[in-house]
């Protein structure tokens, strides 16, 4: 297990599967801070769990991704922080795989947006011909793209409990129909905009995760991270098109790896060097790709 990096002038508060988050060490109450340094681990996680080796420079590249998206996405507001909004500096050391944020309620939603029929909506749609709820026409085969983008939300688990696909209707119960509506709408805007952004570069985006909380002035952002690869799936364009819905850029290989060496039961194996090797070099080649 990896221990938790000591990150000087900031104080250590909890840990995620992936992410370490820390309040300014002279905060006094967590509840009061108003800012947070949210910082990515290398760990890999996949179906729920943490996974063993690390990915080297995996913590790095996914910040630079999400950097690159806030970026790209502007208009949406999001959490973070820019310098002159801050009092304490982020050491340089981490500064490459750290986010200087604002503190923001969370919504307990993983707002999930899906373009493309895979996964686990594949799975979803050919014992039901829905996914979470949302009918879609007949006929269609592993891989396909959607009519259009579809939202199908789950109910974010406290730490050690499995997420859950829910209705939309349940995401309205759990926080209110205005918000519920705000989270969905906001979601599918923004995958629109990044999938088109992406397609000019010539990569697919098949499916992501956002998550978003409400700032002490009430307003919604976008938070954690925006579609990296540990929170989408990211294909290529020409490899698609001609065929190929195998060849991803995210973490499919080690799911592929997973599946086909683990049954889902006890501890999941250690990766082997060339399944770490491989996510890393895709990683990198995301990046290169998308020009972030
Ligand atoms: P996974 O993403 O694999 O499901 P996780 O969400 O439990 O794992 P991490 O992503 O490692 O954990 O940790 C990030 C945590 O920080 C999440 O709980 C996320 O909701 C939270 N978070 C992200 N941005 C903010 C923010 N601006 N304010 C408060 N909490 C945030
Ligand atoms: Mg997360």
């Amino acid at each position: 297990m990896s221990t938790v990096p000591v990150v000087e002038g900031w104080r250590h508060v909890s840990s995620g599967k992936v992410r370490e988050l820390y309040v300014p060490a002279d905060t006094a109450d967590v509840a009061g801070a108003t800012e947070l340094l949210l910082l990515a681990s290398d760990r890999v996680s996949a179906y729920d769990f943490a996974l063993e080796p690390p990915i080297p420079g995996k913590g790095e590249l996914l910040t630079r991704l999400s950097r690159f998206w806030f970026d790209q996405l502007r208009d949406v507001p999001n959490h973070l922080l820019t310098p002159s909004g801050t009092t304490t500096p982020v050491p340089a050391e981490v500064a490459a795989r750290s986010m200087h944020v604002m503190p923001l309620r969370m919504f307990p939603i993983e707002c999930v947006v899906r373009g493309y029929l895979v996964g686990s909506g594949w799975a979803e749609y050919q014992q039901s011909g829905s996914v979470c709820g949302v009918a879609l026409p007949a006929g269609l085969s592993d891989g396909d793209r959607l009519p259009e983008p579809i939202y199908t939300p789950a109910y974010k688990a406290p730490q050690g409990e499995h997420d859950e696909n829910i209705s939309f209707e349940r995401t309205e119960e759990l926080v209110g129909p205005a918000d519920a509506a705000a989270l969905r709408d906001l979601s599918l805007a923004v995958y629109s905009d990044a999938a088109a952004i992406a397609l000019q570069r010539g990569v697919v985006i098949a499916d992501t995760k956002f998550e978003f909380g409400r700032d002490a002035d009430g307003l919604i952002r976008i938070a954690d991270e925006v579609l990296t690869s540990d929170s989408s799936r990211y294909w290529d364009a020409a490899a698609y098109e001609s065929g190929n819905r195998t060849d991803s850029f995210d973490k499919q290989i080690v799911r592929d790896w997973l599946s086909a060496h683990w049954d889902r039961t006890g501890t999941p194996p250690v990766l082997p060097d060339e399944v770490v090797e491989r996510t890393a070099a895709r990683y990198r080649e995301l990046i290169e790709r998308l020009g972030a």
